[in-house]
């Protein structure tokens, strides 16, 4: 494990927002990649130990716990640079679903050098609510399956992540409206982050 800290935007959001479709966009541009915890928590064997912990409380709305979640985490990314899907020298992290705690943004500012934050806003919960009920089937989640556990997520993330933003400097937050077509929202990402990223790798051209 390098103690290098990992040049990073942020991707912050309610369920459901856009955080994932965003990601990958900007993950198909050489110099972004795209990491998503709810991915790497799904990527394990549902019947081992480690995915029946999460399936505990991800099928419940609820944070995994913080420990766990940064462990696997820090794990990941060091296989993604072991296995060369991330050189930290000339990408950033598009870090999508972590920091989901105030103590997860203290922990990970250890391990990350936080170029910017975009945050997505989405003023009605409730469009987001039938979009989460189709992914349900399209990707099988038993989290979105249900109306009561997508609520429940929305109250966790009101409660425990969005609180999180104050611990980082506001000059880092871009607030961009989550409510229009997937080319607009990623419009907007892009004028917000390509300045940030700018002039902090050196084969930027590459
Ligand atoms: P969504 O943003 O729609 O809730 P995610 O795929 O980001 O979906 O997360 C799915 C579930 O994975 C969460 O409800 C939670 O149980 C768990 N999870 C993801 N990221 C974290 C995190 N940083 N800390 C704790 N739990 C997490």
């Amino acid at each position: 494990m390098s103690s290098q800290r990992f040049k990073s935007l942020l991707l912050f959001g309610p369920p459901g927002v856009g955080k994932g479709t965003q990601g990958a966009l900007l993950s198909a541009m050489p110099g972004f990649v795209h990491l998503a915890t709810g991915d790497i928590f799904r990527s394990l064997d549902r019947n081992s130990a480690l995915g029946q912990e999460f399936l505990k409380y991800s099928t419940q709305g609820l944070l995994v716990p913080d420990e766990l979640t940064m462990r696997l985490w820090r794990e990941y990314v060091d296989s993604l640079i072991e296995h060369e899907h991330y050189d930290p020298t000339t990408e950033a992290l598009i870090l999508d679903g972590i920091p989901r705690s105030t103590h997860q943004a203290e922990a990970i500012k250890e391990h990350i050098d936080v170029l910017g934050i975009i945050s997505l806003v989405c003023p009605d919960l409730d469009l987001i609510v039938e979009r989460l009920k189709k992914r349900a089937i399209e990707q099988d989640r038993p989290d979105d399956a249900d109306e009561a556990v997508i609520r429940q997520r929305f109250e966790v993330f009101a409660a425990q992540t969005q609180p999180v933003l104050q611990s980082f400097d506001a000059a880092l937050i871009h607030e961009i409206n989550a409510v229009q077509r997937p080319a607009n929202v990623l419009q907007d990402i892009l004028d917000a982050i390509l300045p940030c990223v700018e002039g902090q790798f050196e084969d930027a051209m590459g």
